[in-house]
């Protein structure tokens, strides 16, 4: 009995994150989703959060600066008999490796696309790590009510920028002021625009594709222009493939506009179908942990910090891999072999917290801690230990020189140090020639918490030379010569004593390459 409560509530969990380029509407689709969800009941909530306005007094100032509030970080609602769970991925300036960490603990993505701009920097730095781990990405083309690029040109652009097969789903009918609605391949439809307030309205199409009876957009050239293009994409374009798009080979694509409310509901509905489960995870010893098995097993892929001073205490995100969470249920925590009690547990919802007392694979907890936890760490119940494989780690992409502003106190400066490169904050690295300590981050957050953190909890000021972005290149040990070292490619070393050079572009590293053609350069830590 049990177990079959088990098996359907993890059956239930769909667990995914939004990835996108700032403005291309993330924000605005979320809200629309969690609306479906019965979450908010009013748009402009999420973005009421962003601005700030929503900010609660007892986080870390620069939360409050930046307005990034803990409770968005992981969102969940009902819908259509499933429980979804979506994970916020930090865009902007507090674009961090949590972003990309983020990505480690859902099983699906949607990608969305502003129809104006198509695949732009962080889209596709992000759509890399899905790709990376195999997983469905789910594209939504938004801004359907303005002009933007022609559809086939954006579909064409997927597939030779990102590499992926793209299938479209639905196809607009017009754009701008001359929307018309979308035609619906796969529900075998046509839905009409109309603003967001109105009822929805669709139109059947037979067998041949075109409209029953009649219709005055069958009077439209749009119309006909849209049966031709339909027409090529079902003769010259990709067939439907349930297991590409589960393996992330292919993208099921739709069009809408997540501002006027369209076509959001058809995406939901679609993504629902085919969106997968919870995952299995692989265990650093090779077993496979399946989400239902009775035992509960977890992962840490995120700490936000500092989210009361007084307090000092952060939040540990983990996601759920196996079994059920109960509150005050003993865990052990693989590192250290330590036995702990979960009874601290909250639960993030979108505009409330609430505390949470059962949950299962494909959620996420978060856990107050007061330090025990870091980044990749795993926590299980069971007699068996389980340890889930290591998180990877993101190739920096700024860099700062930092040093302590009293030299007097070196010792709590190294300390913080060590302990925050330890948790996974912040990438250090140590130049070859001065000895100098640079901190490597993938967005300039991390930098920003980093020297709070230093303050507030290890009393150390510090000064952060800021070096701009760098390409980081490792080099095999055996092929280094210090004398490859100009003042275009520092050369570091990394906490393992690896050597990597500092390149300050790409042009420079290509210039390296050039000149040293038998040595091999990786972008992998
Ligand atoms: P985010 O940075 O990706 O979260 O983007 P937002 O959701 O904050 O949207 C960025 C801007 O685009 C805002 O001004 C939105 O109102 C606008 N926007 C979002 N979706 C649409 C859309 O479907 N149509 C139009 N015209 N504007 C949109």
């Amino acid at each position: 009995m049990e177990k079959e409560k088990l098996i359907d509530a993890v059956n239930k969990r769909r667990t995914f994150a939004i990835i996108s380029h700032p403005d291309a509407g993330k924000t605005t689709i979320t809200e629309q989703l969690l609306l479906f969800g019965g979450v908010v009941r009013k748009a402009g909530t999420v973005k009421a959060k962003k601005s700030g306005s929503f900010a609660k007094s007892d986080w870390m100032e620069i939360e409050k600066k930046r307005g990034i509030s803990v409770t968005s970080s992981v969102m969940q609602f009902d819908y259509a008999d499933k429980r979804i769970n979506i994970l916020d991925t930090p865009g902007h300036e507090d674009f961090s490796e949590d972003t990309y960490r983020t990505l480690m603990a859902v099983d699906s993505a949607v990608m969305v696309i502003d129809s104006a701009k198509g695949i732009e920097p962080q889209t596709k730095k992000l759509f890399q790590v899905c790709k990376m781990r195999g997983i469905p990405i789910f594209t939504f083309i938004n801004k359907m009510d303005r002009d933007g690029r022609e559809p086939l040109d954006l579909v064409t652009e997927l597939e030779d920028v990102l590499g992926i097969q793209a299938y479209p789903m639905n196809w607009p009918i017009g754009m701008g002021k001359g929307l018309k609605g979308i035609y619906d391949i796969f529900n075998k439809r046509i839905e009409l625009y109309r603003r967001e307030d109105k009822a929805e309205s669709f139109v059947k199409l037979d067998d041949k594709g075109e409209i029953i009876g009649e219709h005055p957009l069958k009077d439209e050239s749009i119309y006909r222009q849209v049966l031709g293009e339909v027409e090529l994409l079902n003769d010259a374009g990709n067939n439907f493939d349930t297991e590409k798009i589960s393996s992330g080979k292919q993208t099921p694509v739709f069009f809408g506009s997540a501002l006027t409310n369209f076509g959001v509901k058809t995406f939901l509905d679609a993504y629902l179908q085919f969106a997968p489960a919870p995952n299995e995870h692989h265990t650093e010893t090779g077993d496979v942990v399946k989400p239902i098995d009775t035992e509960f097993s977890g992962f840490v892929f995120k700490i936000q910090a500092n989210m009361n001073p007084n307090h000092r205490d952060r939040i540990a995100f983990v996601r759920i891999c196996s079994g059920k969470f109960e509150r005050g249920m003993d865990v052990i925590l693989t590192r250290g072999n330590k036995k702990m009690r979960l009874s601290n547990s909250t639960q993030f919802m979108a505009d409330t917290r609430e505390t949470l007392d059962y949950a299962v694979a494909g959620d996420i907890i978060g856990l107050y801690d007061t330090g025990n936890f870091q980044i990749g760490d795993t926590i299980y119940s069971g007699k068996k230990a389980v340890q889930f494989e290591k998180l990877p780690q993101f190739t920096p992409e700024i860099f700062v020189k930092v040093t302590a502003k009293n030299v007097m106190k070196q010792k709590s400066f190294h300390k913080g140090i060590e302990q925050l490169v330890q948790e996974g904050a912040i990438q250090l690295y140590k130049s070859y020639s001065t000895g100098d300590y640079i901190l490597g981050a993938v967005g300039q957050l991390q930098f920003e918490v980093f020297q709070f953190r230093m303050l507030n909890e290890y009393h150390s000021e510090v000064l952060m030379t800021p070096m701009g972005k760098k390409t980081a290149r490792w080099i095999e040990p055996e092929q280094l010569d210090e004398k490859m070292s100009t003042s275009r490619n520092l050369l570091v070393k990394d906490r393992q004593d690896r050597p990597l050079f500092l390149f300050e572009n790409e042009f420079a590293e290509r210039w390296f390459q050039d000149k040293y053609p038998k040595v091999k350069l990786t972008a992998k830590l």
